[in-house]
């Protein structure tokens, strides 16, 4: 079997105790009956911890609710790992941010940027993304059952497509020729969603830039109306302030300075005025975009829907944009870490998140 892996993937380390955005406070880690077997067995007072904190559970988890986890300790490092060894972690935290998936024929391996260490590494190597081929000779538990290989070849010939035609905007970044872009992958998106219903393939032996651009909805900026309703929706939410404090003062300034229908001229002024100032912050969109299709492109494979899968990665480019201006607003310029900061706490409130996506999916054109 064959392999790809991020080129950056390897420069991964935790930053453990320094970590400023530790993936220990805010997210809820389901528990399954292995390791609930093994928490059971474990003597002493550590077993007595671990009993407390997840016997009286429907769903035993750590962090329920999004909190902080109990075993994370003041020293910013896991008192679970350091007490019991890392076997004794949940299957997430001891492979988190790494994530591998066997589509059959294929591995992927890639940094999930909802991690700050791998938001910085993305940021830092974006403009020499790349995916390192290798043979496979320990692959991780199939991904989804479609067996339909050639569809997978199709598929997997057409993102590179896809790539070329985001290196070429990223080359001469403007606001237009993103929207036209993202008009043009969904007017792909679409067709494909109906021939392939009816399993008519030709659609892939186009390029892309064959496809007439969808005039009807802007797809970089979305309209205000649209932002509005997804920072309305279940993005900005008052449980954010204890899940992500950063997140909520950006939402909050949203609020503030943009939230009802008399507002919406200043936004898109804001937006635009934003946009302008630097082709650099387009350029970096596109490469997130890009790098978005590690992680979303090939859930096609499991359930054909095109549409769902082009348009989550132009919400999660528009929603980052808008936060990435809210913060420039109200800190002034990011730095290289806010920037990171900034990525991986979009991340977790959007990818990682099935209701709020779910939320978000449901208002887009
Ligand atoms: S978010 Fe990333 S860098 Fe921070 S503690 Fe978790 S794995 Fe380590």
């Amino acid at each position: 079997m064959e392999k790809q892996t991020v080129s950056f993937y390897s420069e991964f380390q935790c930053l453990m105790g320094d970590c400023r955005e530790s993936c220990c406070q805010g997210w809820e880690i389901l528990l399954d009956e292995k390791i609930l077997r093994y928490y059971r067995s474990v003597p002493g007072f550590q077993g007595l911890r671990l009993k407390l904190s997840t016997f009286l559970m429907r769903e035993p988890a750590f962090a329920a609710g999004g909190g902080k986890c109990a075993f994370h300790d003041c020293d910013g490092l896991c008192g679970l790992q350091k007490k019991l060894g890392e076997e004794a972690l949940p299957e997430i935290c001891r492979v988190y941010p790494r994530m591998r998936k066997n589509y059959g024929i294929l591995t992927e391996e890639w940094l999930d940027l909802s991690c700050i260490q791998a938001a910085s590494l993305f940021l830092a190597h974006r403009e020499e993304l790349r995916l390192i081929k290798k043979a496979e000779e320990n692959p991780p538990e199939r991904h989804g059952n479609n067996d339909d290989y050639a569809f997978f070849a199709l598929l997997r010939s057409y993102r590179e497509k896809i790539c070329l035609s985001l290196g070429e905007a990223a080359r001469n970044p403007s606001p237009e020729g993103l929207n036209s872009l993202f008009g043009q992958l969904l007017s792909f998106a679409e067709l494909a969603q109906s021939e392939c219903v009816k399993e008519r393939y030709s659609f892939f032996e186009r390029d892309i830039n064959s496809f007439s651009p969808d005039r009807n909805n802007s797809l970089y900026p979305f309209s205000p109306e649209l932002l509005g309703e997804l920072m309305d929706s279940g993005f900005s939410h008052k449980e954010l302030k204890k899940k992500s404090p950063f997140l909520y003062g950006l939402c909050k300034e949203y609020r503030k300075s943009f939230a009802g229908r008399g507002k919406q001229e200043e936004l898109k002024q804001f937006i635009s005025e934003y946009l302008e100032a630097s082709p650099e912050r387009t350029r970096m969109l596109i490469r997130y975009y890009q790098y978005g299709l590690l992680s979303d492109y090939f859930r096609i494979f499991e359930d054909y829907s095109f549409r769902r899968h082009i348009l989550r990665g132009i919400m999660d480019v528009n929603l980052l944009l808008l936060l990435f201006a809210l913060f420039r607003r109200k800190y002034g310029e990011a730095s290289g870490e806010d920037e990171a900061r900034l990525l991986s706490s979009c991340e977790r409130r959007t990818k990682h998140n099935e209701r709020v996506r779910k939320t978000l999916l449901a208002r887009l054109p």
